[in-house]
């Protein structure tokens, strides 16, 4: 799902950055039911009530503001630029400010009672408790900075600041000329805190860092020779930025040597096991489930996937394969089966127009069977990727960050003009008809694109800024499913099969992240689940292996969100019969911005009066 990570990457750039500080609640207010969080509005004193939201949104603009002075880095990527000038040197005093800033807004927050606050304003809550009891969590027990260090990059921010036209080119330079002057201090704190790093980690590090090096003595001095800077601020900025690259390198070498020294079995485990996977799993995620039971929930879909593909395959056998005897082994047989229906796909010529073509038909489907509000006046504008943002083929949702609510939202579509006949082909066999027609459903309509126009309407900056990466993903892949059960492609078996392809890839991402990080497998077992078991191509299966390897939890987030949205929903039908309606399911469940789907649930119960 390589497309869906990328889309998280822009238009949550948020989310994306701070998938370490995004997560929720302690036992005590997660056993609080769902009637203690909302009554209804007829209390005896509205005005007291309305005071207490009121006081409530001003601890909320307190906090993102105290919370931006604290992470000027991670600001810049929502689009909030008053510290852009200010490099946090990543050392002791830095953790502590976090912590007392984290351990004073809990206290405060916890001065409120959910019980008074509107549902805007309580699912907020949630949200901040658990990003706040994540950054303590992160510093105190996780402690990322001593084992990884990938960690310490300072490339990105300056790249942001010099590529993003926030104020004149001349002010960005004197921008990135202070911010500069923390560089040194940055990778000497690096190197201190560095205990015993992975080996996995350090390798990604000395590569990305490398890769760092561009900025600093290409991308900025080039953009410099451009600018109007007088000489002297010119020789300064260019004596910053050699100490700058003398830091890095100093960095990259340190690691270097470091890593002969690990190779001998000294490097920590990639793998952080089960008592550090469960806990991160409940704050990233936000979840019903532990990681455990989701690994549980997931083995079995597999299961099911599996066996609905088989059955499919048997259907169709006859269809195409006239002549030839269908293979003992089930799983080939449906290997074939889809290696043979990947044939059908449009010409690498025609694939942005095909995208282009299809968008207005989906939604004329999500119309015409009542399944979804559309906004008409926040259309989404189908494009090619702009030359600066390609990195590979694709398609992804570019939307306005939450300081720029009003730009337009783009769908990115690469045109596959760099690739070679052969990429070109074993993309467009990937990207075939059928998948592609999932695809638009994830990223634009109903998927990411129609998620993001109802959370805008949900005025909140908490939950732009600290969304919940399960729910997003989860929706968009639950929409998946949700418009093929509604009758889109006419209940295709070939659609079906190539749905269950693509939704077993959601289910293996849980599968292999758990399998790795708890259980303890090896390359060879990971690379075994994701190409005998799920059909994927070995460049696919290895890309996802290393992924998996560096980070730990993020690939459960798509298979979690879309379990316990689809369930949600089943439980919400069941209870309300004959009254329940579908879009107006949707568009309740939308209206909650990007908050996990498990607060979502508890403020819709409350207000459908389901318990
Ligand atoms: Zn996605
Ligand atoms: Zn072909």
């Amino acid at each position: 799902m390589r497309n869906l990570i990328r889309i998280k990457l822009k238009h949550l750039a948020v989310i994306a950055i701070a998938a370490s500080l995004v997560s929720c609640g302690d036992p005590a207010t997660e056993n609080k039911t769902a009637s203690e969080v909302t009554k209804p509005l007829a209390s005896p004193n509205e005005a007291t009530k309305e005071n207490i939201n009121q006081s409530f949104d001003q601890f909320k603009n307190d906090l993102i503001e105290e919370f931006w002075k604290l992470n000027p880095s991670y600001a810049l990527y929502v689009g909030y630029y008053k510290y852009d000038d200010q490099l946090v040197i990543p050392n002791e005093s830095a953790n502590k400010a976090t912590l007392e800033f984290s351990q004073e807004k809990l206290a405060a927050l916890r001065e409120y009672d959910v019980n008074q606050l509107n549902s805007n304003n309580a699912g907020d809550y949630y949200i901040i408790e658990n990003q706040l009891e994540s950054s303590i969590w992160y510093i105190s027990e996780y402690k990322g900075g001593e084992w990884n260090p990938s960690r310490y990059n300072v490339a990105g921010a300056f790249g942001l600041i010099l590529n993003t036209d926030y104020k004149s080119l001349d002010e960005r330079l004197r921008t990135i000329s202070t911010r500069l002057n923390n560089v040194p201090a940055y990778y000497q704190t690096a190197i201190q805190n560095i205990k015993v790093p992975t080996l996995e980690h350090t390798d990604l590090a000395i590569q990305q860092n490398k890769g760092a090096l561009g900025v600093f003595d290409k991308s900025i001095p080039d953009k410099m020779a451009e600018s109007s800077l007088t000489e002297d601020e010119k020789a300064e900025l260019k004596l910053k930025l050699s100490s700058a690259t003398t830091a890095i390198n100093g960095y990259i070498n340190w690691l270097e040597s470091k890593r002969k020294s690990l190779v001998d079995g000294a490097a920590k485990d990639f793998r952080i096991g089960k008592a550090l996977y469960e806990k991160k799993f409940k704050l990233d995620i936000v979840s019903e489930y532990s990681a455990k039971e989701l690994y549980d929930r997931a083995v079995q879909s597999k299961q099911e996937l599996h066996a609905e593909m088989i059955k499919i395959t048997h259907q169709l056998w006859q269809k195409y394969f006239k002549d030839t005897e269908i293979p003992k082994d089930d799983l080939a047989a449906v290997k074939m089966m889809i290696d043979h229906l990947s044939v059908k796909h449009v010409t690498r010529d025609q694939f942005v127009n095909e995208v282009k073509r299809q968008i207005p038909l989906i939604e004329a489907f999500i119309k015409e069977h009542d399944l979804v509000d559309m906004d008409p006046s926040r259309p989404l504008v189908v494009r090619e990727t702009p030359e600066y943002q390609r990195g590979f083929a694709g398609a992804s949702v570019n939307a306005p960050g939450p300081y720029d609510a009003t730009a337009n939202t783009y769908y990115n579509v690469t045109p596959l003009d760099h690739y070679t006949e052969e990429q070109a082909e074993s993309y467009l066999r990937e990207y075939n008809h059928w998948i592609l027609q999932i695809l638009n459903i994830h990223e634009a309509v109903p998927g990411h694109y129609v998620q993001l126009v109802h959370a805008n309407k949900s005025p909140s900056l908490i939950k732009s800024i600290f969304g919940n990466g399960a729910m997003i993903e989860g929706w968009a892949v639950y929409s998946e499913r949700m418009m093929l059960e509604a009758g889109y492609a006419n209940n295709e078996p070939e659609m079906w099969l190539m749905y269950s392809k693509w939704n077993l890839r959601v289910v293996m991402n849980t599968i292999l992240d758990y399998s790795i990080q708890v259980l303890g497998i090896d390359q060879q077992q990971g690379l075994d689940l994701l190409m005998n078991q799920a059909f994927q191509e070995r460049t696919e299966a290895e890309g996802k292996w290393r992924r998996a390897t560096l980070s730990q939890v993020q690939l459960t987030s798509y298979f979690n969100g879309y379990a316990e949205i689809y369930e949600f929903r089943e439980e919400v039908k069941k209870k309300l019969g004959e009254r329940f309606n579908l879009k107006e399911f949707h568009n309740e469940f939308l209206s909650y911005g990007n908050a996990p789907v498990p607060i979502i649930k508890r403020l819709m119960r409350a207000k459908l009066n389901i318990n």
